[in-house]
Order: C-alpha cells, then sequence, then structure tokens
C-alpha cells in the first residue's frame, strides 16, 4: 500500500515538473517578445523620457518589454519645419520613438505637398497620419494627388482615422457613419496600392455585426491592416469565441496600439505601466479584467496563441513601418 502512494507520488511530482516546464516556457517566450506601441500621441522630446519611465516600470514589474511608439502627434509641418526635432529624437533616442507626419484635419485639403512626402519619407519618417472623422471628406477629388503620390512611394498610412465607433456619442447617424466608411472604400478602389493601418479597429468593432464589414474589408483589401489603439473597452460588445476567431485569422492584419497621450504626465509612470498590463491580459490570458488602456467594464481575456501574439505585438509593425526592424535589432532582438 505504501509502496502504491509512493508511485502516485512520484507520479504527482512528475506531472507538476511537466506543468511548471511547460508554463515557464510559455512564460519565457512571452517575456523575451518586444511590443511595439504603433499609436501614439506625443509630440514633445522631454515627454518622451517620461514614456520610457513606463516602459521601465513594465519591464521591472512585469517582466514586459515594450520598446518602440510610433508618435503621430510629431511636429513635423509642411515646408520642413520641425527637421530639427526629428533628429533630436532620432539622436537621444536612437528608434525607440518613431515620428509621423500627420494630418489631423482635412477638410481643407491634406496639407503635405507631394514633393513633401517624398522628402519626409526621405528623412525616414514611420509613416502619414490622416485623421478624418466622420465625414466622406477622405473621397475628395483634391487628395488623388497624395494618395497617388503614397503609392508610389510605398509610404504607410499611419493610424488613419476614419469615422467613430457607431453608435456612440461620437457617431449616433448610421447615414453618416456609412457614407464615411463607403468614401473610404472607393479611395481603397481607386488605389489598390496604398499600404495603410486603418486606426481603432477601423471603427467596425462595437458588433459582431460590425466585425462581419471588418472581415469583409480585410478579405477585400489585402493591404489594409488595423490597429487595437482605444478599443479594448469594446471587447466584451462582441461574442467571445467570435472575437476570438477573428483575431486569430486575421492575426497578420492586427496591430498592437493604445492611443497613449498624456497620460504618463505628471509621474503617473506606474498607473499608465497599468493601464498596459491590462491590454497586454486581455490579449494574453483568458482571466477577466477591468478595463482595458481605456474604460473599466470586466471583460474576459482572449489568451490568443503565442504565434498571433508575436505578430500584433511587433512582426506586423516590423514589416509595414520603417524603423522598426533596424531598431528591435538594434536592441538585440533576432528576428526573422
Ligand atoms: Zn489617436
Amino acid at each position: 500500500m505504501e509502496k502504491f502512494f509512493m508511485r502516485e507520488k512520484s507520479f504527482l511530482i512528475l506531472i507538476l515538473i511537466f506543468f511548471s516546464t511547460s508554463v515557464h516556457a510559455q512564460t519565457y517566450d512571452l517575456q523575451s517578445i518586444p511590443r511595439v506601441d504603433v499609436h501614439a500621441h506625443i509630440g514633445d522630446v522631454e515627454l518622451m523620457e517620461e514614456y520610457l519611465s513606463v516602459g521601465n516600470i513594465l519591464k521591472s514589474e512585469y517582466n514586459i518589454n515594450l520598446e518602440i511608439w510610433i508618435d503621430l502627434s510629431s511636429p513635423l509641418n509642411p515646408g520642413m519645419k520641425g527637421v530639427e526635432f526629428l533628429n533630436e529624437v532620432n539622436e537621444r533616442y536612437e528608434g525607440k520613438f518613431l515620428l509621423c507626419i500627420n494630418d489631423n484635419k482635412i477638410s481643407d485639403g491634406l496639407r503635405y505637398s507631394t514633393e513633401e512626402l517624398a522628402e519626409w519619407q526621405g528623412l525616414g519618417i514611420a509613416g502619414y497620419k490622416i485623421w478624418v472623422g466622420v465625414s466622406p471628406l477622405i473621397d475628395d477629388p483634391a487628395n488623388e494627388p497624395t494618395f497617388i503620390k503614397m503609392e508610389q512611394l510605398g509610404l504607410l498610412g499611419a493610424s488613419v482615422h476614419i469615422s467613430q465607433p457607431y453608435p456612440t456619442k461620437w457617431c449616433d447617424d448610421p447615414i453618416k457613419f456609412w457614407e464615411a466608411h463607403n468614401a473610404w472604400e472607393r479611395v481603397l478602389d481607386r488605389h489598390p496600392r496604398l499600404k495603410v493601418v486603418n486606426a481603432h479597429m477601423l471603427d467596425h468593432f462595437n458588433s459582431d455585426e460590425q466585425l462581419d464589414y471588418l472581415r469583409y474589408m480585410l478579405d477585400t483589401y489585402p493591404n489594409v491592416h488595423v490597429d487595437l489603439a482605444a478599443r479594448f473597452q469594446q471587447f466584451h460588445r462582441m461574442d467571445w469565441d467570435n472575437l476570438r476567431d477573428f483575431m486569430i485569422q486575421y492575426a497578420d492584419r492586427i496591430l498592437f496600439g493604445t492611443d497613449i497621450s498624456s497620460q504618463p504626465q505628471g509621474g503617473k509612470y506606474k498607473q499608465t505601466a497599468e493601464k498596459y498590463y491590462r491590454c497586454f491580459q486581455l490579449l494574453e490570458t483568458d482571466e477577466i479584467v477591468t478595463g482595458g488602456f481605456f474604460g473599466s467594464t470586466e471583460t474576459k481575456g482572449l489568451a490568443l496563441p503565442l504565434k498571433v501574439l508575436e505578430k500584433i505585438y511587433y512582426k506586423n509593425a516590423a514589416k509595414l513601418y520603417p524603423g522598426v526592424k533596424e531598431t528591435l535589432i538594434k536592441l538585440g532582438y533576432i528576428l526573422d
């Protein structure tokens, strides 16, 4: 009888060893991969130090490597104003902050000339951020030379913001919502080589029906990608299995982003690191997480496979944004 228990005991120990090593391997992998936030609004050299402080807390408290931020709010203006800013950021941070030119109001036309797009690209910017909002303006004929030039140059549309989430206080009119999306489709139809990351899951991320439209968009336009910025708080609005299947199926097209702006200011590094951690928990575990980067709704995490997480965290960004791959290699990561 005692022998039997001994055997049982050693069997139990073997099981425990097996589980502890397999859990360790999984944790080790997650801890060793880099993460890129493709949707940040900073625009100030000194504020970037505060972002690094958030990154340091993520590293020391959670063993998470948040390495690069794509800054969509850089003061890189038409007429080549802001080149000094670009140089200063590059010298001081060595690729941890990659800057985009941006246009946050297109009602008066896109503000860079086609020559300037080429010049900024030559200086190494990561992309061109365009904000449209709930409007069909993106399809204004005056914008055509810009899109033609972006196609020619292979200049990435970075977190291009079409419409707003519907139905919400930002957009409660279904006709205007669809007018904005239909206008964007017409642009994509005319520019099949236009490479773009659409912000906020293209704002078709509020219901299972909207997720179907997003599937259609990603199937129809192979150069369209989407970022997760400010959409973690909407995970719960879709069926868990449906959303998880979607994230796995389109892993090559989804990028991690938060829409972080002033959150770390005033020394709120720990709180901001916690916001990031919640987003990572929602993607990596099946635990109940209270809120994402924004919001406070209790949501069950998606427990995505490691291969999917790698794509969302850095592999897709390394393919799309100039500078990401170079920075990660410089930091000692081995990229395949
Ligand atoms: Zn944003």
